[in-house]
């Protein structure tokens, strides 16, 4: 019998002990970072929800409980007597069977009234059907991503169930080593942005952090070092949030043989997906090659074990993981990591903002212990300082007016994901008199932030609930083919086109500019950062003319329209919302380690914060490790 085996009876022993007599258990399991219960009285733990906090209180776990599986009615007949029970006016969009949970999953759009006066309604169907139901919101705009995610899922249960087991006995394995030290080893993403990625070691445990790209060129993280090899001795990697310059190679651990867990937000999970099928895509049309297949995303994604904010998650014997909101993108995370028992504390912010936007709160850090921080420092330099929100709308307003006002069209470039939702919230706050496009994969992603109101701000997520979705307002309106594109570029009236990609470097945007550009009337406005060596940085240093290649042709557009960069739109925060993340934390932690940011900026923030908090701080080099513990 291995360690783990004797961990569950004793565990088995010890739920038995602390649940009432009469509960029937009929199974105990590790499923993943969880403890799975299993029993034929689910009815016990619905109507008593204190039962499972009592639980997780006493041992200290992650627990869920499943109904036992000879309660469950064939899912067609339970479908039958769902469809028969379930009041007409809670709006089902729609129903289905999570099978390696035991759920049934409601989607209305009302969960309240399917849900029924202190969930009686629900409760009584689910004695009848056996099934757990869970009643959740239907996303107000249909997400394809979102759609074949969940059906991909339903597919593998089979393989989820038993991976998920095999991840559960390797968290809670005996502990080999009485040794306490901890490392990071650097293994990209330092004195640069892209390719981020950080191997935490302990004696027992290793973890990677992010396993991103460069966008725009072929460098890779140095997963070949011997500290990473081989793959399987990484017990966990840990996803921050979508943006390819930290997920963009996690399909190549699969690849190269990784067959452990990812863990990150749910809906990080479904933006990833999004982003490295897009990256694919793109990156092929051009010519270009990616070192994996889609079939490797579909391993990532069968291998991904989702994470709410705050839930406190054993991912090692001696590696506790919580993600927290970063303020960044849908989904972002900052990952805290609590090693052995209460050593030792060490938070890795990913990227953040920290400052209200209309999307997201600001980035949490109200951490009750951290000893050591790794923080991004793309805007870390001294002259890094944006202007307020206000300001940026309040010109935003004033540049797009004076274009309409001249009967112009204004082009937006911005990324798909956090930017383009972004500036959407303040057009429709500006109440122009003009429709604004969205092209390329912008609606999508919209439709998969609508999807997951609860990670947005506080503000926007109470819209979406009370049926003010400003997404869904009428003046936005979605280019879905070349011919409609064709369309809103020959329209005599004024518009506004918000598209990707952001940086100019491909994307629907060129089509735009090339047809708009000639015309002093209309607009490019520039609102997200313009790396260097992009099309985007060129135009916004003032090139007048740029070169395009169709169908092998060569041809010269001038560039006659006004350009505009509006700042203060950034997901990231500037150096001084760096400076305060730090400061208005309950303690200052004792390390800090700058990285996400060029060469410069890393310095410059890690001097700043040693002057202000007189703390060692570093800006390592990639390939650097350094002790913490
Ligand atoms: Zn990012
Ligand atoms: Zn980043």
């Amino acid at each position: 019998m291995t360690t783990a085996d004797e961990r569950l009876q004793l565990l088995k022993k010890r739920i038995r002990e602390l649940l009432p007599k009469d509960v029937r258990i009929t199974d105990v399991q590790f499923e993943g970072p969880s403890i799975v219960i299993y029993t034929e009285d689910t009815h016990r733990f619905l109507d008593d929800s204190s039962l499972v906090r009592m639980l997780a209180k006493e041992l200290k776990k992650r627990i869920s409980v499943r109904p036992s599986s000879s309660l469950l009615k064939p899912p067609e007949e339970a479908m039958k007597i769902l469809r028969k029970e379930l009041p007409e006016e809670s709006g089902i969009k729609d129903i289905y069977f999570n099978i390696d949970r035991g759920e049934v999953i409601i989607e209305a759009e009302k969960p309240g009234v399917c849900i029924g006066k202190q969930g009686v309604s629900v409760k009584e169907i689910a004695k009848k059907i056996g099934w757990k139901p869970l009643v959740i919101r239907a996303p107000p705009i249909r997400s394809s991503i979102i759609e074949n995610i969940r059906r991909y899922l339903r597919d593998e249960s089979e393989f989820r169930r038993e991976f998920l087991k095999k991840v559960g006995k390797r968290i809670f394995r005996k502990k080999l080593s009485t040794d306490n030290w901890l490392r990071v080893t650097m293994l990209g993403g330092c004195r640069e942005v892209g390719r981020n990625a950080f191997l935490v070691s302990t004696p027992e445990t290793k973890v990677l952090i992010d396993c991103g790209v460069s966008v725009g060129s072929e460098m890779i993280p140095y997963l070949y070092v011997p500290e990473v090899s081989p793959l399987d001795s990484i017990d966990a990697v840990i996803l921050t949030h979508a943006h390819l310059d930290h997920s963009g190679l996690l399909p190549l651990l699969f690849q190269y043989g990784y067959e452990g867990p990812v863990y990150m937000t749910q809906p990080t999970r479904d933006m990833m997906a999004l982003l490295l099928l897009d990256y694919i895509d793109v990156t092929s049309r051009d010519g270009g090659r990616i070192p994996y297949k889609s079939s490797h995303i579909r391993d990532v994604i069968r291998h991904t074990i989702t994470l709410k904010y705050g839930e406190v998650t054993d991912i090692a014997p001696d590696i506790k993981l919580t993600l927290y909101n970063a303020g960044h993108i849908l989904g972002s995370s900052i990952v805290h990591l609590h090693i052995g028992n209460g050593a030792y504390n060490i938070v890795f912010t990913g990227d953040i903002k920290y400052e209200h936007t209309f999307l997201f709160e600001p980035a949490f850090n109200g951490f009750q212990r951290i000893e050591a921080l790794v923080i991004e420092s793309t805007y870390g330099g001294p002259e890094d300082i944006q202007p307020p929100r206000k300001d940026a709308e309040k010109r935003l307003k004033e540049v797009i007016e004076r274009t309409i006002n001249r009967g112009g069209k204004v082009i937006i470039p911005a990324f798909a994901v956090g930017r383009s939702q972004e500036v959407m919230i303040a057009l429709e706050h500006m109440k122009l008199p003009v429709t604004v496009y969205l092209d390329g994969m912008i609606w999508e992603a919209t439709a998969v932030h609508t999807a997951y109101p609860e990670y947005l701000s506080r503000d926007l997520k109470e819209k979406i609930y009370q049926e003010q979705n400003p997404f869904l307002s009428e003046i936005f309106e979605q280019v879905d083919d070349v011919d409609k594109r064709r369309e809103v570029i020959e329209e005599k009236e004024p518009s506004v086109i918000l598209t990707t990609s952001g940086m100019l470097n491909g994307g629907p945007v060129l089509e735009y500019l090339r047809s708009l550009a000639p015309d002093e009337k209309n607009t490019l406005i520039f609102v997200g950062y313009q790396a260097e060596g992009t099309l985007g940085r060129r135009i916004q240093k003032g090139w007048k003319e740029i070169q395009f290649s169709t169908a092998g042709k060569i041809e010269n557009v001038k560039i006659n329209m006004e350009v505009e960069t509006i700042d203060g739109f950034s997901g990231h925060s500037d150096r001084n919302q760096l400076i305060s993340y730090v400061a208005d934390m309950r303690t200052t932690p004792s390390k800090i380690v700058c990285v996400h940011g060029e060469g410069t900026k890393c310095i410059a923030l890690a001097s700043a914060l040693h002057k202000r908090f007189s703390v060692e701080t570093i800006a390592p080099h990639n390939l650097e490790t350094i002790r913490f513990l």
